[in-house]
């Protein structure tokens, strides 16, 4: 009897500590696995009989426009967490069928495509509304793993060698909502006036401002995405250039200030598309390098950094090689996963295909570094 009771004491008080262990657990934040990525659709895999799964691919990272069911189910079977990308202040058919929401410059005048770019005014309420229906719509369809914000920036192309940098936006809402914000009086007549005043007089204020209106559209996506689905990931695509990189230009034209960014972004993507940028492949890992310890990111914290580099051969050839040493140099530094731009680009190739599943195979922990 005593022995009975002395063993089912001692069962007891197992069960009690393993429940007390599991309810520690619960109460840690879910700490993810390296994410070996891939950007596309996954289809050109799928059509060549490969599954991704079999590569040691763990995520899709899939423009929103191209998810479907089919496709949520296939990926779901081999395992996948799915990321769609949200394109959310580029919109040329929007702005043709919308000329209030074209982004104005300093002369007053509408702006021209920058490349193939053509961004939207951020402040146009109907524009916002838009986009925040279309994120909403997306969320309640698909049970994705998260969103990454695309495009959020200014009006500017900075993938290219010799980036396009304009001034904008002076249109009315840009203007009035920029006065009602900083209880600044814009001096002047026309529009190409008070542009010119801003930019001699308030300069400082004005690249702050744009930099807080960006960080409210990320902060609305995200309360969107809270609200739809609390446990999915909000990722940014950005440009990934160094705080004095063109004169600043990440900051003073594209608006994106990294520390505002900081406190309501899960995860930043920088996209460190080297042959594009007319970069050295040894690039990619010196800008990680830095964008983690400036962010003072460390690999098993929030936010994380999930780099996409470049897979696609354009300009030029991606020589498979050169893929390894660049999808490496996306996991150095304080980053915890990395994706490529794009799975049409890896998979019409049996040597990048071979790199793919030879990295990322090999990845079974976050790595310490490369
Ligand atoms: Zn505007």
């Amino acid at each position: 009897m005593a022995k009975e009771f002395k063993f089912s004491l001692r069962y007891i008080l197992l069960i009690l500590v393993f429940g007390l262990e599991l309810l520690s657990c619960a109460q840690k934040p879910v700490e993810l696995d390296v994410i070996k990525g891939v950007y596309g659709n996954p289809k050109p895999f799928w059509e060549k009989g490969i599954n991704l799964s079999d590569l040691g691919v763990n995520a899709i990272f899939v423009h929103s426009g191209s998810i479907n069911r089919e496709m949520m189910k296939r990926a779901r079977a081999e395992g996948l967490k799915v990321f769609a990308e949200f394109a959310t202040l580029n919109g040329k058919n929007y702005i043709v069928k919308h000329p209030e929401a074209w982004a104005i410059n300093e002369k007053g005048r509408k702006v021209e495509a920058a490349g193939w770019f053509m961004g939207v005014c951020p402040t146009e309420p109907g524009f916002r509304k838009y986009r925040a229906d279309q994120l909403k719509s997306l969320l309640q369809k698909y049970d994705l793993d998260g969103v990454w914000l695309d495009y959020i920036h200014w009006h500017a192309q900075f993938e290219e060698p010799e980036p396009i940098l304009p001034e904008t936006c002076f249109c009315d809402h840009c203007l009035k909502k920029f006065s009602d914000d900083t209880g600044i009086e814009i001096q002047g007549g026309t529009i190409s006036e008070k542009a010119q005043w801003i930019l001699n007089n308030k300069d400082n204020s004005w690249r702050s401002w744009r930099s807080r209106v960006i960080v409210d559209w990320v902060v609305e996506m995200k309360n969107i995405l809270r609200e739809i689905r609390p446990d999915a990931l909000l990722g940014l695509y950005h440009c990934p250039w160094t705080d004095e990189e063109f004169d600043s230009a990440r900051y003073r034209i594209l608006g994106l200030n990294y520390d505002l960014l900081k406190e309501n972004v899960d995860v930043f993507s920088p996209m460190v598309y080297h042959a594009r940028m007319g970069r050295k492949p040894a690039w990619v890992k010196e800008n990680i390098e830095w964008f983690c310890e400036r962010m003072e990111i460390q690999k098993k914290s929030y936010p994380k950094v999930w780099p996409i580099v470049q897979a696609h051969n354009s300009p030029g050839v991606i020589p498979a090689e050169e893929f390894e040493m660049v999808l490496k140099g996306g996991l150095s530094g304080g980053s915890s996963g990395v994706m490529m731009f794009t799975t049409y680009a890896v998979a019409e190739d049996d040597a990048k295909t071979e790199v793919l599943k030879k990295v990322y195979i090999g990845l079974r922990e976050i790595p310490a570094d490369y």
